[in-house]
């Protein structure tokens, strides 16, 4: 009888936390972040780590 052998047939697909894109972009490149829906750092595709500058809460209608 074999109980360990046959574990990874199907695992659920983790994709929930990806559906929301993640708008940050690199304030020195300019490179989009990569991490999808987070918190926390952005991350870019070079590995490069960066902190939004505090304005992340603020929607785009409150600058006029
Ligand atoms: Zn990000």
């Amino acid at each position: 009888m074999n109980l360990t052998g046959n574990r990874s047939r199907e695992w659920p697909a983790l994709t929930s936390a990806q559906e929301l894109d993640c708008d940050g972009r690199n304030p020195r490149t300019d490179d989009p972040c990569l991490l999808g829906y987070h918190q926390g750092p952005h991350r870019d595709e070079a590995g490069v780590e960066w902190l939004d500058d505090g304005d992340i809460a603020r929607p785009d209608w409150l600058n006029r």
